[in-house]
């Protein structure tokens, strides 16, 4: 027996009135879209306030732990359950395929097999369990829900009545603890009857596309994967932009940020990424302006070039990875000179996370170990052994008079010249 359908939970979409029905369809889509990456053939349907993914394929079509990975991804999902699916019927069946759900799930034998295992859904000891039996006496609790009101027993009825049958199927093996179970049966009794007892988490947030767009300023870094993560999970679907400084910056660099991009993707649903080549920006600002600006005077004509790309990709932020006083261009006074140049708002979610916290978020959605590649940085090619931490804008201002016949030029080719790769 091979369980074909999964129960998705979502959370905080559950609690948005009248638009319930749109973060639903956005969420439906974005689980399509996760799911289609992964071997098999599905079916992803909405039904009262719950979403189920139906296998449609063979049994041995697709694999369980790869759908779930793949729906760990998914915004807007708050649990994850591969469930047992039947027919709604008397409670005695009900408790007979709770009894055959248990079999396969923990890789229990029931005593009275003739009805509980049907062939190859008896047990398969260590197959799924989540713990280690062996003498140890599975703890649980029954948790009925009656959707259909129809149905002849209430939801306790049902719950006292499977918990005997589960009793006496496994003696020894199951007991009943009502306050701290091992595990939970849940049992719905809704148009078909589901049996579940794994929730695995999801991440959260909203899906992406319920609430607009925005630039991610990606770089190879550690910082702005996470952030443009961080803004994603809020339902913001993404476009990137990355500014490499060839032939100062190899091809090895541009290949990790395009590796970072996808990554960022397999949450936040496709990217187009917009490689500018900035080379002749730096050279001009590094030959005019003061070396302890570089930093500053750079970052300034990023957000304004970041900001073309907003404007056509139809994005109404920015997004950086700055955390305060990491660096020092991210001073407050140096984020009030970067602020300055942009004409929409900057997002940076990042802004009062420690370095630790930055780590420990990448390495939980697997950005890390690309992050930390070492290929060179477009901006450490051209920094200053003391930049400013304290800059001023008027001053900041001042120094790119001295761009002021070039710059606006500069700027035009580096856009125009720009390499949009789109990544899904
Ligand atoms: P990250 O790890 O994100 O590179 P960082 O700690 O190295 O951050 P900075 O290099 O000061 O910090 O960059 C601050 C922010 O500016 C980055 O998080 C990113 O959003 C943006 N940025 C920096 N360099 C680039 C680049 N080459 N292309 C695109 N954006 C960049
Ligand atoms: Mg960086």
């Amino acid at each position: 027996m091979v369980f074909r359908t999964f129960l998705l939970k979502y959370g905080e979409i559950g609690i948005k009135g009248k638009n319930r029905g749109q973060f639903e369809d956005a969420l439906v889509l974005q689980v399509r879209h996760a799911l289609e990456k992964v071997e098999g053939d599905f079916e992803v349907s909405k039904e009262q306030g719950r979403i189920y993914v139906n296998v449609l394929g063979e049994d041995d079509s697709f694999d369980a732990d790869e759908v779930t990975a793949a729906l760990q991804k998914v915004f807007g999902l708050v649990g994850i359950c591969q469930v047992l699916k039947a027919p709604v019927a008397d409670p005695e069946q009900i408790a007979e395929d709770a009894i055959r759900y248990i079999a396969k799930t923990y890789g229990l034998t029931p005593v009275s097999s003739e009805e509980s295992a049907d062939g190859d859904g008896a047990a398969q000891p260590g197959a799924a369990g989540d713990a280690s039996f062996g003498q140890n006496v599975l703890t649980f609790k029954v948790h009925t829900r009656r959707a259909n009101k129809h149905y002849p027993m209430n939801s306790m009825e049902v719950d006292a009545l499977v918990g005997e049958q589960l009793l006496e199927a496994y003696p020894g093996k199951m007991k009943v603890d009502v306050h701290q179970p091992d595990i939970m049966v849940y049992i719905e009794i809704r148009e078909e009857v589901f049996i579940y007892s794994k929730i695995v988490p999801g991440p959260g947030g909203m899906p992406v596309g319920t609430n607009g767009r925005a630039q991610l300023l990606l770089s190879g870094g550690i910082d702005s994967p996470v952030a443009g993560w961080m803004i994603a999970k809020r339902g913001v679907a993404l476009d990137a932009t990355y500014f490499h400084a060839p032939p100062y910056t190899s091809e090895r660099a541009k290949q990790k940020v395009v590796d970072l991009a996808k990554l960022v993707a397999q949450y936040a649903g496709p990217i187009r990424l917009h490689v500018v080549n900035f080379t002749d920006i730096q050279l001009a600002i590094y030959d005019r302006c003061p070396h302890d600006e570089l930093t500053i005077i750079m970052r300034r004509y990023m957000m304004k070039i970041a900001e073309r790309f907003a404007a056509k990709d139809g994005s109404m932020g920015l997004i950086t990875g700055e955390s305060i006083g990491q660096v020092a261009s991210q001073t407050i006074q140096s984020l009030v000179c970067t602020d300055d140049a942009a004409g929409m708002p900057v997002f940076r979610p990042l802004i009062g996370f420690d370095k630790q916290d930055i780590i420990d978020l990448s390495l939980k959605i697997g950005t890390y170990d690309t992050s930390i590649q070492p290929f060179e940085d477009c901006c450490t090619i051209f920094v200053a052994k003391h930049p400013v931490t304290k800059p001023r804008l008027d001053i900041i201002k001042r120094s790119e008079e001295k761009l002021k016949d070039i710059i606006d030029a500069l700027v035009e080719k580096a856009v125009e010249e720009a390499e949009t790769i789109r990544i899904s």
